[in-house]
């Protein structure tokens, strides 16, 4: 009932609109079973192997979400069924997303992660990887992917300024997409900011997250092992 419980109390705290994607990484399949009970139907995960599993396990009503580093080797086992991919991080790998989605038949719903951070470690464009490829055009070819938004992650500190202003730039740099018509005008709408994760998504609601991902503050502790 904890997970329920803690289900209740973060929706409760989440802006109008927001959606709240559990990210149930490293946890076994029946505390996602409790979270599906309680009503929760998005589900990030962040290993594709995990995904693939969990996915047989659960009913065919999830929207599974992928969050993390995607080899382009492997987005081939989860483009029939990944709903949104959030970490389209470089140009060779939204290429394969393209490549899998014209196979399968679909336009594979993804978000342009952006990395901001001052980590070296965190995947992503900058802003202006992001401008230059969106000027040459190329996106206009793809017809396997949907690009719906953009996501980030902040820098992993204790400092929610450097936070703020991380999530400021993204949504800065949303709404300017937002205001390119040839580009917007080629899906099927682009209207997803993913920021937020347990300990910042009250921060990344100030500064316009429309998703946030939280895993701890509804599952618990990762267990690695
Ligand atoms: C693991 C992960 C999260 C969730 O982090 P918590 O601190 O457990 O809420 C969110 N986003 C990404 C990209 C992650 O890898």
């Amino acid at each position: 009932m904890q997970i329920k419980h803690n289900l209740d109390s973060i929706k409760a705290t989440l802006s109008e609109g927001v959606a709240l994607c559990a990210v149930s990484k490293y946890h076994p399949e029946e505390e996602l079973i409790e979270a599906y009970n309680a009503r929760q139907r998005i589900f990030g995960e962040s290993h594709v192997q995990e995904l693939v599993r969990k996915e047989a396990a659960l009913p065919k009503d999830v929207e599974w979400h992928f969050i993390g580093h995607l080899q382009t080797n492997k987005v081939k086992y989860i483009a029939p069924f990944v709903s949104l991919i959030h970490s389209a991080d470089s140009v060779k790998l939204i290429r394969e997303i393209n490549r899998q989605g014209e196979r399968y038949g679909r336009r594979i719903p993804i978000l342009l992660q952006l990395h901001l951070a001052q980590e070296d470690s965190k995947y992503g464009f900058t802003i202006e990887e992001c401008w230059r490829w969106i000027e040459s055009g190329e996106y206009k070819e793809l017809n396997g992917i949907d690009i719906r938004g953009i996501m980030t992650m902040a820098t992993y500190c204790d400092d929610e300024m450097q936070w703020r202003s991380e999530f400021r730039k993204a949504k800065a740099f949303y709404d300017e997409l937002k205001g390119n018509s040839a580009f917007v005008s080629s899906y099927s709408s682009f209207d997803i900011v993913s920021m937020g994760m347990s300990h910042d998504y009250r921060v990344a609601m100030e500064e316009g997250s429309t998703m946030v991902r939280i895993g701890t503050a509804i599952f618990g502790e990762r267990n690695y092992g």
